[in-house]
């Protein structure tokens, strides 16, 4: 099956002409550029990608070094893992030499040596993401689909390529899983047969490589479908026994995007997992996954801060006793409050807080404070806290409101 059309009507001009180009300079070494892994897979099902994988049958790393002498591309090459990205304005461009892979044990990172096309397809987690299509001028757009990836994109199935994929690496469980959920496929039934059993093998992989994969999950459109479906195979609590996935989480992680940016969801996510737990069941989790220090921080400061809501609740409280009451926790400790919490008085303190309050400044600094004869030092700190807690609660609102409570401060310090 030759693809020439659809990477024609997928790929912007520019992005090919670049690849075209690789390819023809790999060939003048007789070293030949194939196309691989996710673009390939969403070419056939005729969804946007423009991040490319490109397979060198030769050496990537040669190869993307003579490309970056003859072009304005910036390189970062990996010389021991064979692999160069290549930095263009728009896009970049991830080489890799044709390898083949061993484990000589589960879960641990396979060795490496060079390889063909077809050992590098083999090593790939399922047949839909092990296809290419080659590049070289002679057979130019021709899929390469050892494992009948396109006869299961066609059924709608993600499949391992053999027998040991999940024990091997069982990373592959929650990819199967980000793909069944992303593209609304199935599990073959020996691949979900396999998974079931395999589950446990997750006690094999390292808690940086478990974590990357959930970050994975989290940057998909909807990541509660691929939660709460690892929740239903029990592969969840494989990682925490207090990891639940269930229509709550759904409609917080829902909310979540609603009222957040893309780059803050992740590790709001994780906030949102963990809202359940007691303080003290986070910790095996916050290890398990090897956290890094401020988002266990923000995972932390969540459940603190949840059990401090009852207290905020019952209290009326001025802005500026909100604003110093909510200023010790994490942003995102409380942003996930603010989602998770049920609609209450405290729910709308946090609201105010991060939607005005911890934005508010007074507009007297240090320096005009000077001028006004404050000196600097303690004094001067105590001023400034009482001008930001009067600003907060609307008793001055101009600079000369402002000047006016500094003077009358000063002559009482
Ligand atoms: P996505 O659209 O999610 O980025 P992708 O296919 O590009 O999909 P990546 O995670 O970027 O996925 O990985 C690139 C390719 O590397 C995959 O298509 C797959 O062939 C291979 N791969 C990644 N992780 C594994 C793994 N754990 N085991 C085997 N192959 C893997
Ligand atoms: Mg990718």
């Amino acid at each position: 099956m030759n693809l020439d059309q659809q990477i024609k009507r997928y790929l912007p001009r520019q992005l090919l002409e670049l690849v075209k180009d690789i390819s023809g300079q790999a060939a003048k070494q007789k070293q030949r550029v194939y196309l691989v892994g996710g673009v390939v897979r969403d070419l056939l099902i005729g969804y946007p990608n423009f991040d490319l994988d490109l397979v060198v049958e030769g050496d990537a790393v040669k190869l993307a070094q003579q490309v970056a002498e003859t072009s304005q591309a910036r390189l970062l090459a990996h010389h021991r893992f064979g692999t160069a990205k290549l930095g263009y304005e728009n896009f970049t461009l991830d080489l890799a030499t044709a390898r083949k892979e061993t484990y000589a044990e589960p879960g641990a990172l396979p060795t490496v040596t060079p390889g063909t096309l077809q050992d590098d397809l083999l090593r790939r987690d399922f047949s839909i993401n092990a296809m290419a299509i080659s590049l070289a001028s002679k057979d130019y757009g021709e899929l390469v689909d050892p494992h009948k990836g396109k006869n299961d994109l066609e059924h709608r199935l993600i499949r391992i390529l053999h027998n040991r994929s999940f024990s091997d690496d069982a990373t592959r469980i929650l990819r199967a899983i980000r793909y069944e959920q992303r593209l609304g496929f199935r599990l073959e039934s020996q691949t979900a047969q396999l998974l079931k059993l395999d589950i446990h093998m997750l006690d094999t992989i390292s808690g940086d490589r478990i974590r990357h994969e959930l970050e994975l999950i989290f940057k998909e459109k909807q990541p509660e479908f691929v939660i709460n479906r690892l929740a239903e195979l029990g592969v969840l609590p494989r990682i925490s026994p207090f990891l639940k996935g269930n229509g709550w989480i759904a409609e917080k992680f829902d909310r979540a995007r609603r009222l957040n940016k893309p780059t803050q969801l992740p590790s709001l996510y994780f906030c949102l997992l963990i809202y359940s737990f007691k303080v003290t069941e986070i910790e095996q989790l916050l290890a398990r996954l090897n956290i890094p220090t401020k988002l266990s921080k923000a995972m932390h400061d969540t459940l603190l801060l949840k059990t401090k809501l009852p207290f905020i609740d019952t209290s009326p409280l001025k802005p500026s006793e909100i604003y110093y009451l909510l200023r010790e926790y994490e942003p995102l400790a409380i942003q996930a409050n603010a989602i998770a919490s049920e609609p209450s008085m405290a729910q709308r303190y946090l609201q105010l807080f991060l939607t005005k309050l911890r934005y508010v400044r007074t507009s007297l600094d240090g320096e005009e404070l000077k001028r006004l004869g404050i000196s600097a030092g303690p004094e001067m700190g105590k001023v400034l806290q009482i001008l930001h807690k009067a600003k907060l609660d609307g008793e001055v609102k101009t600079r000369a409101d402002e000047k006016k409570l500094a003077l009358s401060l000063s002559r009482k310090l």
